[in-house]
């Protein structure tokens, strides 16, 4: 309890980050950062956008949003970039939900929705994954309220096509319907291209997994102008200067430089399949990922058995308390190298390969 916190967030439940570990050096495979560097082209903008950080950074971020609109074949007044993709998620909960239009998402995905539909003082429908853990498109397509999905979902790692997701926008489209694609560079279809029929669709991404840019914090939004001015309503009430100029320039570079992203994508995607086969030969049940992660539960050992036998030998990995998922652990994909890492330590805890 405390005295100063007003009344209004007495409740509030913080959203716990996956640690950061300062004093031992760790295989360190549980917050889906990037093995790799962010883009030369990157660096080096922002080492010269460094020597000017006396001015304040461009409150239009209007370099940056042009050439999103370029990549994704939208207009720039389609585009708001915000500090990591976690603000444009705020900030669609506080726009685009209230008392009438609750926020719905599903009781596995990624655990700040909660959080910020508590911030927001929005009433919440949680809708269960189906028995495989695959979203439950029927009956959200007949749920009120204002849909929040992350695809691929997290820490899941399944995706929806994009047949699902037009079924969803078109439910109702007077409902917006948010799209996260934070892992969709992994392996998923986008759907960035449905935003110009759709009015009520707005997508989120970020530049912190597949671009190696995470402590940079950089996310967008892409949706109509009528969404994306909400949004910036929003934003110019919080803080116009929410990206810093460095990281505006750091994101430029990185969008000239969409080869590279390419490259490190396939090969974590390569990564991803080999471990995906290797677990199940370990005797882990791994579900179909699409992200820069996998999510699997061993056929004996416990998620926290996993967890901790993991911990001990020098690898970081997540597991969720929640009921439903306790005996599953995240992985993040790292390099072939970290994989290998992984894989000895788990043979080490498994007594090792069954074929
Ligand atoms: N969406 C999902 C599903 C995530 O897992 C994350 C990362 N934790 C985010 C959004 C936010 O990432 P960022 O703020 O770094 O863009």
């Amino acid at each position: 309890m405390n005295g100063f916190l007003s009344e209004k967030f007495s409740s509030l439940v913080p959203y716990v980050p996956g640690e950061q570990p300062k004093e031992r050096k760790f295989v360190k495979l549980n917050t889906n950062e990037s093995p790799y560097p962010p883009s030369p082209k990157a660096l080096k903008k922002a080492k010269e956008a460094a020597e000017n950080v006396k001015l304040y950074s461009d409150p239009e971020c209007l370099k940056l949003r042009k050439a999103l609109a370029a990549r994704f074949g939208v207009n720039k007044d389609n585009v708001i970039c915000t500090n990591g993709s976690d603000e444009v998620l705020n900030f669609a909960f506080a726009a685009f939900c209230d008392e009438k239009r609750p926020a719905v998402f599903c009781d596995v995905t990624y655990g700040f929705y909660t959080v910020f539909a508590d911030f927001n003082r929005v009433p919440k429908t949680v809708i269960p994954l189906k028995s495989d853990l695959g979203v439950d498109v029927d009956r959200l397509c007949v749920t009120p309220g204002t849909l929040f999905i992350a695809n691929p979902n997290a820490p899941t790692g399944i995706a929806l096509g994009s047949d699902e997701i037009k079924r969803l926008v078109e439910s109702d489209e007077k409902r917006v319907v948010v799209i996260d694609e934070a892992y969709v560079d992994f392996g998923a279809e986008s759907c960035v291209g449905m935003v110009w029929d759709h009015p009520n669709l707005l997508v989120t991404q970020t530049f912190s997994k597949s671009r190696s840019m995470a402590g940079a914090r950089l996310g967008f939004g892409i949706g109509s102008e009528e969404l994306i001015s909400a949004l910036e309503t929003l934003r110019y009430s919080t803080n116009p200067y929410n990206v810093n100029s460095v990281t505006l320039a750091m994101g430029e570079g990185a969008l000239e430089d969409e080869d590279y992203t390419g490259k490190n994508c396939a090969v974590i995607a390569e990564n991803r399949e080999f471990l995906i086969r290797e677990l199940k030969k370990l005797g882990f049940f791994v579900t179909d990922s699409r992200a820069n992660f996998v999510f699997c539960r061993h056929e004996k050992l416990s998620g926290e058995e996993v967890y901790s036998g993991l911990r001990e030998r020098g690898v970081l990995v997540r597991h969720f308390g929640a009921e439903r998922i306790k005996d599953f652990n995240r992985i993040t994909v790292g390099t072939k190298e970290e994989c290998g890492v992984l894989l000895a330590a788990l043979e080490e805890m498994t007594g090792g390969k069954k074929q």
